[in-house]
């Protein structure tokens, strides 16, 4: 599956805001978009980039946004999109809802890894377990009530991980039992709890079209 391997800042600048991809690191002062802030996008023409954008082009960057945020290809992304079509409920809500509930950004929020690309290779690298079971599928939903441990063998860098992340909250949908390295998932996401605020209706928008 094709995933993007060039540079992670580059795709905070070209969205033009933090999408705190590199976890901790995004904090620290030499943060790209602390000196950029903004200012100019990548790419030979960036100076030609217009501050005046249609309506398609703020939902494009919006999708694009998102799915920068979790990782995914263009295609996955279209599929969850459909699924959430599918489901009662406003789209756009049910579509953060089924990205939050990835197994990899559960991972990422209980803080067992310093980012979610770091998270996304612990899963596939087998050192989480749901419920008691190995699971290497990042893409995996979890439910409420499900249990994320990690293997004995990964419980050192887990435990080194989640005391160099203290400083950020673990969400209040979640429980981490930091002693026994346990997360248990409490509730469905709560929205308002993003780190980035991500308008579902731009991207309800794009895909109306
Ligand atoms: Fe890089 Fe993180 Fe800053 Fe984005 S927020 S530019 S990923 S350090």
């Amino acid at each position: 599956m094709s995933r993007y391997i060039g540079a992670i800042c580059r795709l905070c600048r070209r969205e033009r805001e933090k999408l705190f991809l590199k976890g901790k690191r995004c904090f620290a002062s030499n943060c790209v978009m602390n000196r950029n802030k903004g200012k100019t996008v990548p790419g030979q023409h960036s100076m030609f980039y217009r501050n005046k954008t249609s309506d398609y082009a703020r939902h494009l960057r919006e999708k694009q946004k998102a799915r920068r945020i979790y990782g995914i290809t263009e295609r996955q992304f279209s599929n969850y999109y459909k699924k959430a079509e599918s489901q009662k409920g406003a789209t756009g809500t049910n579509l953060i809802k089924l990205l939050e509930f990835r197994l990899d950004n559960i991972v990422f929020h209980l803080k067992f890894a310093l980012s979610k690309k770091m998270a996304r290779q612990i899963v596939t690298h087998g050192k989480i377990l749901v419920n008691g079971n190995k699971l290497n599928i990042p893409s995996y939903q979890v439910k409420i009530g499900d249990v994320i441990t990690v293997l004995n063998n990964y419980k050192t860098i887990a435990l080194k991980n989640t005391n160099e992340n203290l400083n950020s909250k673990v969400p209040s949908w979640l429980n981490l039992d930091q002693k026994n390295l346990t997360g248990r998932v409490l509730s469905t996401p709560l929205l308002s709890e993003l780190l980035n605020n991500i308008d579902s209706q731009l991207i309800v928008e794009y895909y109306s079209k």
